[in-house]
């Protein structure tokens, strides 16, 4: 009973959440979009669907798909490849219908995308078929959001976008800069992240394809399939990229702003993210909730939970502990390709580095269970829970992309938030309570642009729950990525602030 008083109490926290990012194109009045239904994932439970999907993990170990990538050196081809991105326009080309076809194309090539996912960037099949349906809504909202009128303004669409995206969500997030980009009347240059070079190649064929198809130019988009090394500052200074849609470390928003102070700059940037679990909060439901959000893709998301916080009671008795790690050592980790698997492998080649901070325990810290090292690559390792962080100390403050959870403990709920609030970031947050009141507090003091109530704290859904970050977890307009907003803050209806 307490349980539902306190939902409906909660209206819209446990909707979608409040942007309470600063968001300066929160008061643009925008049309709202025609009709809009998120696209449904494929479901293991019916015998096809379960198929599909068994066929296709049988392809991933020989996969072919994006290793026709042939990389040009740098040298000489950024002006040929730029200069044809600026020439491409949308000519009279109508965009809200084009973009819908770019839907359509990418549901008929979902299990392609799947495939190459699987194959190239260690995605378990669960955490790569919500991703493709991500890129669809992208499109069909996108589409939408185009035709929408905006009062009293202007939009001063950019030439050239260059999209620079993360290796962790290789499909849906190159997918959604590229559409909002477009959808904005702009060309788009996609930079794939190294890690998943084979992902955008493959990506970007479908996108050309629909494009030719649908009666629009296929050069709206340019694949950039150049050398990583040093290519930063010569492509972001380059006179004919008129904007950056990126998502990756702040660090990597900031270089690019050093590189050049007055680009456009839309950045969805780091996140270390918690979850507080109160003493009114129904535990078996945050377990499971923790668990999915800090190890799903092996904690390698920017809106993974990499720290719990348990306040009074649940902090000083074993119980939500014992449960947790009951939990976490029932995780099946493996190789993508193995249907069963739940923990898949690092992706990052440089997770040397990444393991010492996961892996190091700080003062005062200890493994309630300890991570190991499952095979000679070191890609596979069992999930960790380190029990004791302390307030101020590495894990408590740092990003790091792996299987690996920390435990925070409070006195109180207010000092569970402090403790939540001293970190640099803020992407997502999450709180387990079943006490409006305390859900209240929460709402109003928590810093992080998406907030989640009783709930896992990843798997943003466009439209429903638009995602993007607040502090250091974004950088430029600050609107969300599958919100309204998207598009008006994308396509300089005012000024993009340049603080960084
Ligand atoms: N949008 C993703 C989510 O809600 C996170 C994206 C990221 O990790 O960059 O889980």
């Amino acid at each position: 009973e307490r349980f539902l008083a306190s939902l409906s109490d909660l209206g819209s926290a446990v909707a979608p959440t409040p942007n309470r990012v600063a968001d300066r194109y929160a008061a643009v009045p925008v049309s709202s979009p025609g009709h809009f239904e998120n696209t449904p994932d494929t479901d293991p439970a019916i015998a096809s669907h379960r198929d599909r999907m068994r066929a296709l993990l049988a392809r991933v170990p020989s996969s072919t798909l994006g290793l026709d990538l042939v990389r040009v050196d740098k040298a000489g081809v950024l002006d040929e490849l730029l200069g044809k991105a600026a020439a491409a326009n949308w000519g009279g080309a109508d965009r809200r219908a084009v973009l819908h076809q770019v839907g359509v194309a990418l549901e008929k090539n979902r299990d392609v995308l799947l495939e190459v996912m699987v194959a190239e960037a260690g995605k378990t099949i669960d955490q790569a078929d919500p991703e493709v349906s991500e890129a669809i809504d992208f499109a069909h909202y996108y589409a939408e959001l185009s035709a929408a009128e905006v009062d009293g303004a202007t939009p001063v669409p950019a030439r050239v976008t260059l999209v620079t995206p993360p290796w962790n969500f290789p499909v849906a997030i190159p997918a959604g800069s590229m559409l909002a980009a477009l959808a904005a009347g702009s060309a788009v240059v996609l930079k794939p992240a190294g890690p998943a070079e084979r992902c955008g190649t493959v990506l970007a064929g479908i996108v050309r394809d629909a494009l030719a198809a649908a009666g629009a130019d296929p050069d709206l988009v340019t694949l950039l399939q150049v050398d990583e090394a040093g290519l930063g500052r010569e492509l972001i200074s380059h006179a004919l990229v008129d904007r950056v849609i990126l998502t990756g470390a702040y660090e990597t928003a900031a270089l690019f702003r050093s590189f050049r102070p007055e680009l456009p700059l839309l950045a969805e940037t780091s996140g270390k993210n918690a979850i507080i679990v109160t003493p009114s909060a129904d535990l078996d439901l945050a377990v499971k909730d923790v668990v999915a959000s800090a190890f799903g893709h092996a904690g390698q998301k920017c809106s993974a939970a990499s720290l719990v916080v348990l306040v009074g009671s649940v902090a000083r008795s074993q119980r939500f502990r014992t449960q947790l790690m009951d939990a976490v050592s029932s995780l099946e980790v493996g190789w993508p390709w193995e249907m069963r698997t739940q923990v898949g492998p690092l992706v990052e080649p440089a997770a040397g580095k990444l393991l010492d901070g996961l892996t190091t325990l700080g003062t005062g810290e200890s493994w309630l269970l300890a991570p190991a090292k499952l095979d000679e690559s070191g890609k596979l390792w069992s999930p960790g829970i380190r029990d004791g962080v302390r307030r101020g100390s590495a894990y408590h403050l740092t990003e790091y992309f792996g299987p690996i959870l920390g435990i925070m403990t409070a006195d109180t709920l207010d000092e569970a938030i402090d403790l939540v609030d001293e970190v640099d970031y803020g992407l997502t947050s999450g709180l387990h309570s079943l006490d409006a009141g305390e859900v209240r507090t929460w709402l109003d003091r928590v810093q992080a642009g998406n907030l989640y109530v009783n709930r896992s704290i990843t798997g943003a859904i466009v439209r429903r729950q638009p995602f993007g970050g607040w502090k250091r977890s974004a950088v430029g307009p600050g609107t969300k990525a599958g919100g309204p907003n998207y598009l008006v803050g994308l396509s300089g209806w005012a000024p993009a602030p340049a603080t960084v």
